[in-house]
């Protein structure tokens, strides 16, 4: 489809034709929570209600595994070690001094807060495989002290944990924790739900589109990591303090580092991307663990757990054959319900006071950037003012989008200096540039194919939230966020009605053709409320009518006093388009003036072979 025809669909229409997959789903809720009330009053045999228990306390930790690892993309083998926290904190306190349960369960939620935030702290800005190296470590360090501390009673482990009590009712029985194990559960289910869909939440999943790109639209990439961590190792607590009091007494096994690994396959049988797969996932390997136990030892006729070998297998099959895990079979036979809609009524998000006309907006003085010996930006200085579309061009690998990331911040100068409105901006983070008025698009499209069209360019409203500045993560938890949200994506959609999109909010962004990928991520950008955009290539892989609607779209921004920085290598369309031009070959600025005069230029006809006629 063009992007040129912009019939303006009213945006109510996609969300209703998403209404029986929303009843479906809300269907098959209702049966769950009906199932999961009748169970204890039922004549159920007590085994089934032990089970359910289980399941219920690790699924609440695969919930905090889906948003750690499935959506952060951070693996832990270490929740078993915070479960650990939550149990031994209520079980000591409860047991040694006497105290209430709810107390015992503050302590190990400071404790698991602090320890997981320092952990947080020192790992997360580690690449690759620091944090599932250091989440190990923990886990062993832990388990061992568990069983080394003589006040913890060591490997024996801690007895008599006390009932718990709940509005003046014994929980006793294991038909009464079942209730409030599995109101848990759907407690976590939906603060986690309530989180993902929100601004932090959207941040959190944007660290899958890299570091590069979420800083790039404000996002600080490793407090939100952080945040994602604490929130996990939180889930984990409360489950142990619930074991703890199940149980009625503690031990180290059930923290140790097989454990961490069984909550983990947990999460990757169900799908780990997927919330209710956390709680597939949780009953699928505990009945099948239950069972395994069963039969192997008298199959094998010994004991041992020879369970894990068998999960280890069948890691080893779904990894191959269905990596995302069983839930997505599940929400296939299902039709897809979009995800909350732009509300009709929004107020506007306040816009920042732009520059005057003609003010100077960039100014790059001599930037320089090398990579070890390649001089890939060789003092190249240039000017963009307020309301002017500049063009910069050049062969492949002449610097380009080097100097992109020079004044995005992306890549640290090796000497000069980047000013925007007069400030030096040159080694700012990402996130501190955009934070100032500067949107970018990328050459390569960078976005989250599985999110909504809509959702993915709220992305680039992130800095404009009404919690913006307190990070609104207990906002969005707690739903309180709703204004903020509808301001957001109304923005969002408002955006992406400008840049011809409007027919698309609810499209998964990964089904959209490449072209109106990079339109995307213009929309993207300007939810930053720029006053400075740089395009790196965005008419690349459109078609005609696209490129002449792209740059109407540029005149129109320019018109309102909007300056652009354009990469792009069709040269009718800079041509037509742009005030000036810089031309860079091999890191150097060979030629820079009007259009007409550069296009005449012996330096940068030699430096294109003859490509400008
Ligand atoms: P353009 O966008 O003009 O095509 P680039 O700015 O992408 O060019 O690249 C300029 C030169 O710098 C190329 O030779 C490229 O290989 C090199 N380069 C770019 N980024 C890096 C990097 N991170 N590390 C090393 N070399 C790089
Ligand atoms: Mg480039």
């Amino acid at each position: 489809m063009d992007i040129v025809t912009n019939k303006r669909r009213p945006l109510q229409t996609e969300v209703g034709a998403g209404w029986n997959g929303a009843t479906v789903r809300r269907a098959a809720l209702g049966l769950f929570l009906v199932v999961l009330v009748a169970l204890p009053v039922l004549p159920t045999p007590e085994f089934w209600i032990t089970l359910g228990n289980y399941i219920g306390l690790y699924s609440i930790v695969a919930v905090g595994l889906v948003l750690l690892t499935g959506v952060s993309g951070m693996t832990s083998f270490g929740q078993a070690a915070f479960v650990g926290l939550g149990a031994y904190s209520t079980a000591y306190l409860t047991t040694h001094y006497g105290l209430s349960p709810w107390l015992g369960l503050a302590a190990g939620l400071t404790i698991t807060v602090v320890s997981a935030y320092l952990i947080g702290l020192v790992t997360m800005r580690m690449s690759g495989h620091y944090l599932p190296l250091a989440t190990i470590a923990w886990g062993l360090s832990l388990y061992y002290l568990f069983g080394n501390l003589e006040f913890l009673g060591k490997y024996d482990g801690l007895n008599g944990v006390p009932v718990l009590q709940l509005a003046g009712v014994d929980l006793q029985s294991g038909r009464a924790m079942f209730y409030l194990i599995w109101a848990v559960v759907l407690l976590s289910i939906l603060a986690v739900h309530n989180l993902l869909n929100s601004r932090p939440g959207r941040a959190i999943r944007s660290l899958k589109g890299g570091v590069v790109m979420a800083e790039a639209m404000g996002v600080n990439t490793g407090w939100m990591k952080v945040v994602a961590f604490v929130m996990a190792a939180v889930l984990a607590c409360i489950s142990g303090f619930l074991y703890a009091h199940l149980q009625r007494a503690v031990n180290p096994t059930p923290f140790g580092i097989n454990y961490g690994i069984e909550y983990l396959f947990m999460a990757v049988i169900g799908g780990v991307g997927h919330l209710w797969g956390a709680v597939l996932g949780a009953g699928i390997l505990t009945i099948l663990k239950d069972a395994l136990q069963g039969i192997l030892p008298k199959l094998l006729g010994s004991n041992g757990n020879f369970e894990i070998i068998v999960f280890g297998v069948l890691l080893v099959v779904l990894l191959q054959y269905a990596r995302d895990g069983l839930w997505p079979y599940l929400k296939r036979l299902v039709p897809a319900a979009p995800s909350r809609g732009v509300p009709e009524q929004a107020t506007p998000l306040s816009v920042r006071s732009k520059p005057e006309a003609g003010e100077l907006v960039l100014d790059v003085r001599a930037a320089r950037k090398q990579f070890g010996g390649l001089v890939a930006v060789n003092d190249v200085s240039f000017q963009v003012r307020a309301g002017e579309i500049v063009g910069l061009i050049g062969p492949n690998g002449a610097g380009k989008s080097t100097t992109f990331n020079l004044v995005t911040g992306v890549l640290p100068v090796t000497s000069g200096e980047v000013r925007y409105r007069g400030e030096v901006i040159s080694n700012k983070p990402s996130r501190e540039i955009v934070k100032r008025g500067i949107g970018r698009t990328f050459q390569h499209v960078h976005l989250l194919p599985t999110m909504t069209v809509l959702e993915n360019v709220a992305i680039g409203a992130h800095l404009r939230g009404d919690f913006a500045a307190q990070g609104g993560i207990a906002a969005a938890v707690l739903r309180l966020n709703r204004t903020e949200e509808g301001k957001l994506l109304a923005e969002a959609a408002r955006q992406l009605q400008r840049v011809g999109l409007g027919d698309y909010l609810y499209h998964e962004a990964g089904s959209l053709a490449l072209g109106q990928q990079r339109i995307l991520e213009i929309a993207r950008a300007l939810c930053c409320d720029p006053a400075l955009l740089l395009l790196d290539e965005p008419a690349a892989g459109l078609r005609y009518k696209e490129k002449q609607a792209l740059a109407e779209l540029l005149g129109k921004l320019k018109g309102e006093g909007m300056s652009v920085l354009l990469v792009e290598h069709d040269m009718d369309f800079v041509m037509n388009l742009t005030d000036r031009l810089v031309v860079m070959e091999f890191g150097t600025r060979i030629a820079e003036g009007a259009p007409v005069d550069v296009q005449k230029d012996p330096a940068v006809l030699r430096a294109y072979l003859g490509d400008i006629d």
